[in-house]
């Protein structure tokens, strides 16, 4: 995606081969995206500008990958925000671990929420499962077990009602924390942290409650400060981080 301020941002997409088949960690965009862009509304795609390729899409890179999509049994959000849900309809038999607040806000969304979500990316009626109260503790956050106690969904909300990151563990014990949009810039964990002008009010526009947004944010700094050997922190839209990420794995 290539917004017209600022530095050019990605969809950062984890798929996990576990014993019981593929899991995606949020999907991006995806084929209906691509086959229907006004969907995504000009607000989006003026802000956003996101590129269209049909090889960018979940999908598409899981069959160059030689595997089979069939295969995805479940995906695991962050939030139901467009640009992580559009994928959702390209996998329509996969369970779908969504916070049940993201669902309830994305199907009765207030007047600020509406462009955020496209009830057309989920118009197939998903497998939802959905949950409310964190259970176990990860590291100090309230945790629930989504799927075996390898993938964790962490309440993190602020960007969104139901906004959540996803904590994996590799097979080595390292953990890898999908935070989503709880931040935008990798340089909002160091210290002192930075982040493009833009990226910060945008993050503070789109923000349901940025009070509750500032506080989970100073709870990943100092996450990735003191834990940093154990847990890998990244988000969803630093071009930076995916490509160090991908590079790694
Ligand atoms: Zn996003």
């Amino acid at each position: 995606m290539r917004p017209p301020l600022g530095p050019p941002i990605v969809a950062h997409v984890l798929l996990l081969e576990r014993d019981g088949g593929l899991m995606l960690v949020d999907t991006a965009l995806g084929t209906g995206d691509l086959a229907d862009p006004q969907r995504l509304g000009p607000e989006f795609r003026f802000a956003v500008r996101p590129v269209l390729d049909a090889a960018e899409p979940a999908i598409a890179q899981i069959r160059a990958l030689g595997l089979d999509p069939a295969a995805v049994t479940d995906i695991a959000l962050t939030h139901l925000d467009l640009d992580h849900a559009g994928g959702l309809s390209d996998f329509p038999a996969a369970r779908v671990h969504v916070h049940a607040r993201e669902l309830a806000a994305a199907r009765k969304p207030r007047l600020p929420e509406r462009m955020r979500y496209v009830s057309d990316q989920w118009a197939h009626a998903p497998r939802w499962v959905t949950y409310d109260e964190a259970g176990e503790e990860w590291f100090g956050f309230g945790a629930v077990r989504a799927v075996g106690d390898d993938v964790l969904l962490i309440p993190l909300p602020g960007h969104t009602r139901g906004h959540n990151g996803v904590a994996v563990r590799r097979d080595d014990g390292h953990w890898l924390l999908h935070a989503g949009d709880a931040f935008f810039a990798a340089g909002q964990l160091a210290s002192p942290p930075t982040c493009p002008w833009s990226l910060a009010a945008f993050q503070r526009l789109v923000a349901i409650d940025n009070r509750a947004r500032l506080d989970n944010l100073a709870r990943l700094q100092e996450l990735a400060r003191s834990r940093g050997d154990e847990v890998t922190v990244f988000c969803a839209h630093d071009q930076r981080q995916y490509e160090a990420l991908r590079s790694s794995s």
